[in-house]
């Protein structure tokens, strides 16, 4: 699987989170790691990576200060990946980094003999690191006993608790811990590591294709890579996977469609556009589906005709996108995104679902 193969071994290699991978380097440059954290944010966006890399960190033999890149330089300090204490957490194998999955390990039973083993010291002879996974659903007994060594940890001992559901976590608890809020990554952070990942694989990817892989990853990088493996496995031996392959094996709408779309409407050619719709329709796809995509690359078109500076950072400069905001009139386009998204509102209460978009295209075309 791609995601283990690619998973960060430094914080270099992090992909977005720079606000936690920035405090935590401070912490571990200024001597003054804590005890106790809580990483909370959404699935697949780099808690229990993250918490290894810490867990690296803080027992790596003869971790360097002066990195690599100048990146790592202004960081500061990174696990060494080859000592033996790095490679042994690498494999999973260290006695010094503990990984509980509070999912499948709820009970109080669990805990007893985690609490239990807080009290030895670390095998490597500096930091024993704890990390649950999923904490909320640690059972309340469960809970409490983790409370007890929460508050009075010994010098050892680092806990790293890592949860979805932080509202799930007992105050108690929340007061004893430095809490970290990892964000879902954005479209463009996914896209460049895939992009890179493909590039390694050797693998040539239609960027429309990879970039539909982003989007429907929903800010999760692990859901990225492992649509990526999937792809590549469907694909066989082949190394180029066409924008279309994503498409269907993603079941999305195949992407032309919006621009051919939009340039029939701002050419004023209703029977071609509604012959769209009608095309779509008789292939299942769903329509109120296809009313948002398409209003998300009338948007797409329309913030590029107003200020061309964000072209990159939304589309990757898409040349069908650029081509049409300079080629359609702005308030035209206003008034296509206007009537567009009225019709798609209304699908939702409409006997005939394609009745609603049918008439929107009447509309814009003014016939
Ligand atoms: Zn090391």
């Amino acid at each position: 699987m791609l995601y283990r193969k690619y998973r960060p071994k430094t914080f270099s290699e992090i992909t977005g989170q720079q606000h936690v991978v920035k405090t935590l380097q401070g912490a571990l440059l200024g001597g003054r790691v804590g005890h106790a954290y809580l990483f909370s944010g959404p699935r697949g966006t780099g808690k229990t990576t993250l918490a290894r890399i810490l867990a690296k960190s803080v027992n790596c033999e003869k971790y360097s200060i002066a990195g690599k890149s100048e990146k790592e330089r202004v960081l500061g300090r990174i696990p060494c990946n080859v000592c033996a204490s790095c490679s042994s957490m690498d494999k999973g194998t260290s006695l010094d980094l503990i990984e509980i999955d509070a999912a499948s390990q709820t009970g109080v039973d669990d805990i007893r003999q985690l609490t239990d083993s807080v009290r030895t010291a670390a095998v490597g002879g500096r930091f024993k690191v704890f990390v649950i996974d999923e904490v909320h659903m640690l059972s309340k007994s469960a809970f409490n006993a983790l409370l007890k060594t929460l508050e009075e940890p010994p010098s050892h001992a680092i806990f790293i608790l890592a949860t979805t559901e932080p509202n799930k976590i007992l105050a108690t608890v929340l007061s004893r811990v430095q809490r970290f809020d990892f964000k879902k990554l954005t479209e463009n952070e996914i896209l460049s590591k895939l992009k890179k990942i493909a590039e390694t694989e050797n693998i040539k990817i239609e960027d429309i294709g990879l970039r539909a892989i982003a989007k429907a990853s929903d800010g999760a990088l692990r859901d990225g890579e492992v649509l990526l493996s999937k792809l590549i496995a469907i694909n066989g031996d082949e190394n180029n996977i066409s924008a279309q392959s994503v498409h269907d094996a993603l079941g999305l709408i195949p992407y032309h469609y919006y621009p051919d779309f939009l340039s029939k409407l701002a050419a004023s050619n209703g029977p071609e556009a509604i012959s769209v719709l009608h095309t779509l329709n008789d292939s299942g796809f769903d329509l109120e589906n296809f009313a948002k995509e398409f209003l998300e690359y009338a948007r797409k078109v329309l913030i590029t005709k107003v200020n061309p500076v964000l072209a990159s950072a939304i589309h990757g400069n898409d040349d069908q996108i650029m081509a049409h905001s300079s080629n359609i009139d702005g308030q035209e386009l206003i008034n296509i995104i206007n009537i567009f998204s009225h019709a798609r509102a209304g699908m939702r209460h409409s006997p005939i679902p394609i009745l609603p978009l049918e008439l929107a295209v009447l509309d814009a075309v003014g016939k």
